[in-house]
């Protein structure tokens, strides 16, 4: 089951919530119960992004390392 993150303005918490994909209901706040719950980008994702965005750019500092070395 797909975890979703979210932020809610009535408790101003963030909290994580399971669902499945045929759930279309809005979620609600497990902490307060509010139904305002504005969906957040995983960080998780935006972390790995990250990763292979540092691993790219070292990846082509070596490449022009090496042209100029020649
Ligand atoms: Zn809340």
């Amino acid at each position: 089951m797909p975890i979703y993150e979210y932020h809610c303005p009535d408790c101003g918490r963030q909290v994580t919530i399971h669902r499945s994909f045929s759930e279309t209901s809005p979620p609600q706040c497990p902490i307060c119960g509010g139904g305002n719950l504005v969906h957040l980008i995983s960080q998780v994702s935006i972390v790995k992004s990250g990763k292979d965005r540092t691993r790219d750019l070292s990846w082509i500092d070596k490449d022009v390392a090496h042209r100029l070395g020649r």
